[in-house]
């Protein structure tokens, strides 16, 4: 049963304003990107003035021009517990409109989908968040603990001036026991099935220079202490060499699940992708979208991808060093330093004189599946689509969940909206055409009402 608190909504009213909301939104161009300037406090602006006429105190802050954040929060009385935050980044990748079938900026409307960048990443949700907070407020039902909304900026270029930079700065603003944001929630056809991914984790970050030293000396002599073949040989075994296979918790429970609704082949399939002799063959020769098996080759293995190479300027100079840069990511229960003997262990002899420095690096993300709020989620998509399952997901990458997990947060994906089949979800996602459907994208509205009352009144 939905939260009594949603039949006091006009729904239909309020999913025009969550669509005029939107649109608004999409319109202002908040491209990240080091070719522009960032345009990131027009967003944060546009929605302070939005919970303003609606009697809430929303507070700015631009920690450095263009890059404005938004937060608001909406007091409870505390006897719910502590504070959730609905968090969404007002920033966007680069569109390029040569390769869209509409203005990427447009905010459009045709043939029933809302179409922009940000449609689904994640404007969608800020905007969402944000009606959320409006709706709570016209209630005036009394809160049994604070709703914060946080539109944050820079997400897309690693979150330094936006969630990092607010928990950072002003951690009490923003403190809260969960972190609802992006990536999940969105419908997945598979196999005839629907599914409701939900993210419970991601991959920690480990970003390192290996460096190779050899003799530096004229280009017309021969030369077997060059660092270039070295580095070239580290390069090469790291692109093309799995490191081992550790199977975590969080990702043998979405493989057993999403298997469980499987038909038979699909099953063995992925049941082989939880044994190491077999993970490895099966990601190479089973999967026929490479899309698909990338995703879980990243889950099931720390992985150290080669990014730049960088040795000597004259050609006619063997150089004294030659310096990789790679980026590492790591499951759950792994350290960077677990990462660095993997890949020590994979060059053998051909590390020995290499030295490996970390440059950067965050911890993976995880958050107990088990939680009181999945039965909440559960029951939502239930209520919704009834024969739909929900999958409790890891992502290869990061999202603000990085930063508010430094807090101690509980951060859930959960970013609600019914897609109907054909909808690609993972290509929308940085890529051409975003856009999202009206209908889905209203339901989603109400969904996340519907989850945040639950948590809260
Ligand atoms: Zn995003």
């Amino acid at each position: 049963m939905a939260h009594p608190l949603l039949t006091d909504i006009d729904w239909a009213a309020t999913g025009d304003e969550a669509v005029g909301l939107l649109q608004a939104l999409l319109r202002i161009d908040t491209t990240n990107s080091p070719d522009c300037a960032p345009n990131d406090t027009e967003a944060a602006t546009f929605l302070a003035d939005r919970l303003r006429a609606d009697g809430l105190e929303p507070e700015l802050f631009e920690p450095i021009p263009g890059k404005g954040n938004v937060v608001c929060c909406l007091r409870g009385d505390g006897t719910g517990g502590a504070p959730i935050l609905l968090s969404g980044h007002v920033d966007v990748v680069p569109a390029d409109p040569a390769r869209w079938s509409r203005p990427p900026f447009s905010g459009d409307i045709h043939d029933g989908w809302i179409w922009g960048r940000g449609a689904i990443d994640m404007k969608n949700m800020v905007a969402m968040e944000c009606l959320t907070l409006q709706l709570l407020a016209r209630s005036g039902a009394k809160l049994k603990r604070d709703v914060i909304f946080a539109g944050v900026s820079d997400e897309e270029a690693g979150c330094r001036w936006g969630s990092m930079w607010l928990t950072d700065n002003h951690p009490e603003k923003v403190r809260a026991e969960y972190a609802i944001s992006e990536i999940g929630g969105f419908t997945l056809h598979s196999g005839g099935k629907r599914f409701y991914p939900v993210q419970v984790a991601e991959k920690g970050m480990c970003w390192m220079t290996i460096r190779a030293k050899g003799t530096p000396g004229h280009g017309s002599l021969p030369n077997r202490d060059n660092p270039i073949p070295k580095i070239a040989r580290v390069a090469h075994r790291l692109g093309t060499t799995r490191l081992p296979h550790h199977v975590t918790p969080v990702v043998d429970r979405f493989i057993r699940k999403l298997a469980s609704h499987q038909p038979l082949a699909n099953r063995l399939v992925l049941h082989g992708l939880l044994q190491a002799p077999l993970c490895g063959p099966i990601l190479d020769h089973a999967f026929p979208e490479p899309a698909l098996a990338h995703t879980f080759d990243a889950n099931l293995h720390n992985t150290a991808n080669p990014t730049m190479l960088r040795a000597g300027d004259k050609v006619n100079q063997v150089p004294g060093e030659a310096i990789l840069k790679v980026d590492g990511r790591l499951l759950p229960g792994q350290t960077s330093a677990d990462l660095v003997r993997e890949i020590r262990a994979l060059l053998g002899k051909d590390g020995d004189d290499l030295e490996i420095t970390i440059d950067l690096e965050m911890p993976p993300v995880l958050t107990n599946p088990d939680d009181a709020i999945a039965a909440h989620i559960g029951s939502i998509i239930a209520e919704h689509d009834p024969d739909a399952t929900v999958l409790h997901t890891m992502i290869p990458g990061f999202t603000d969940a990085k930063a508010w997990s430094k807090l101690g947060m509980k951060c859930w994906g959960f970013s609600p909206v019914d897609l109907p089949e054909g909808a690609k979800f993972t290509a929308m996602f940085h890529g051409d055409d975003e856009r999202i459907p009206v209908e889905g994208y209203k339901w989603g509205v109400r969904a996340l009402f519907d989850l945040v009352a639950r948590l809260a009144v």
